[in-house]
């Protein structure tokens, strides 16, 4: 790891064109590509409910739900907010960085 790290800021257009292509593929051919991130599956016993728990993370579009504008969730993002953070595993993202830091804050 070197360089400058993207953690949770704003995505680029490079990077919101490359989460689209990759979410379009189908399920096989996402779980081999490279920016793929494992799912450790032990870590997230706790919300085995209905059976169902995800093998790997892939980069997810979406837009925010406050002000439209296009990010994606990353995959190393996903696997924190699972397995570190404990989120139930239907957790999807609805507000981009801004949007929640804004709301954080307490300023919307
Ligand atoms: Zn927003």
């Amino acid at each position: 790891m070197s360089g400058k790290q993207a953690r949770g800021y704003s995505s680029t257009p490079a990077e919101i064109a490359d989460a689209k292509r990759i979410a379009a593929l189908p399920t096989e051919m996402q779980k081999l590509h490279p920016s793929a991130v494992p799912a450790d599956q032990s870590q997230l016993a706790h919300v085995n409910t209905y059976g169902f728990l995800p093998g790997f993370y892939i980069d997810i579009p979406f837009v925010c739900r406050d002000c439209g504008k296009e990010e994606v969730w990353k995959a190393k993002s996903q696997k924190w907010y699972f397995e570190v953070h404990k989120a139930h595993v239907d957790s999807r993202p609805v507000r981009c960085y801004d949007c929640r830091k804004l709301r954080r804050d307490g300023l919307r």
